[in-house]
């Protein structure tokens, strides 16, 4: 089934799960608008995709301030059309145990996480409403099962599937679907950063985190992208409020 030409949206789509997001969606024949805090960190993730063919342009906006997403949601409506797919992946960490956390750092990760993709799909639902169509993918984590010294990360991600499920019931009948990703280990910059910040080789701390896993490696990012290319195919219409674990094995 050949799928409909849409304009899709990826917060933090620069690096990592976000841009192989964006790569892929532009590969399924849609128009990517690649959005992350500074525009020129995202024309990289445009290039590759202009260089297979595709169609992207690079947007900058801090996804937790709400001036700078609807000024970036009307330019991407100007460039590439009226978004009817958004892929809620920006995300930051400021891990650190209980005790030591600052409310600083709380506030940031339930900034760009849970206010951000609250943002941007208050944004942009008014466009799926009125093309009774629409596709919205929010990246959880297994974190949100709990995870030491994520207290702040693991409540953003485990807010998001609430969030998932309450857009489900209340877009559905617009035929908008919403669905959560949880992510397991994925070899990123973010996780490089983790490993860095513990003091452990990157290298080892793949090797060890592996080795911990079912299917015996890490995620790469495009086993992300795949499952996002999933939720959002016109076929999977009747899957909505779901939230899948991609993490090489059972996580919940
Ligand atoms: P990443 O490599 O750190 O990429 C995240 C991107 O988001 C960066 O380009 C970053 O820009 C951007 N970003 C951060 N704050 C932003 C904001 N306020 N507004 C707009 N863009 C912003 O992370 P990743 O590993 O690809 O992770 C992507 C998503 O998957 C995140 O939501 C993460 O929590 C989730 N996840 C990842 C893993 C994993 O193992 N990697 C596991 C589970 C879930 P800057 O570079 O400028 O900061």
């Amino acid at each position: 089934m050949t799928q409909q030409q849409r304009t899709a949206i990826v917060t933090g789509g620069a690096r990592g799960i976000g841009a192989a997001t964006a790569v892929r969606l532009a590969a399924d024949g849609h128009r990517v608008a690649v959005l992350d805090l500074e525009e020129s960190a995202a024309k990289a993730t445009v290039e590759t995709i202009e260089g297979a063919g595709g169609t992207a342009a690079a947007f900058g906006a801090d996804v937790s301030d709400a001036a700078a997403v609807e000024a970036a949601i009307g330019a991407i409506v100007e460039k590439l059309g009226n978004p009817t797919i958004l892929v809620n992946n920006a995300g930051i960490t400021k891990d650190n145990l209980l005790f030591k956390m600052s409310e600083g750092d709380w506030d940031a990760v339930m900034g760009v996480h849970l206010k951000g993709s609250f943002l941007m799909t208050r944004a942009v639902q008014k466009y799926m409403v009125e093309a009774k169509w629409g596709r919205v993918v929010n990246l959880s984590s297994t974190s949100a099962l709990g995870n030491r010294g994520q207290a702040n990360y693991s409540t953003a991600k485990a807010g998001l599937q609430g969030f998932t499920k309450t857009l489900a019931i209340e877009l559905g009948k617009f035929g908008v679907t919403a669905n959560c990703i949880a992510p397991g280990f994925i070899a990123s910059e973010m996780t490089k950063a983790t490993a860095e910040r513990l003091g452990v080789d990157w290298e080892q701390f793949k090797a060890a985190r592996a080795a911990e896993i079912p299917v015996q490696r890490p995620g790469a990012p495009e086993d992300i992208a795949n499952t996002v290319s999933f939720f959002v195919d016109e076929r999977s219409s009747f899957v909505s409020g779901q939230v899948v674990y991609v993490a090489g094995g059972p996580k919940d």
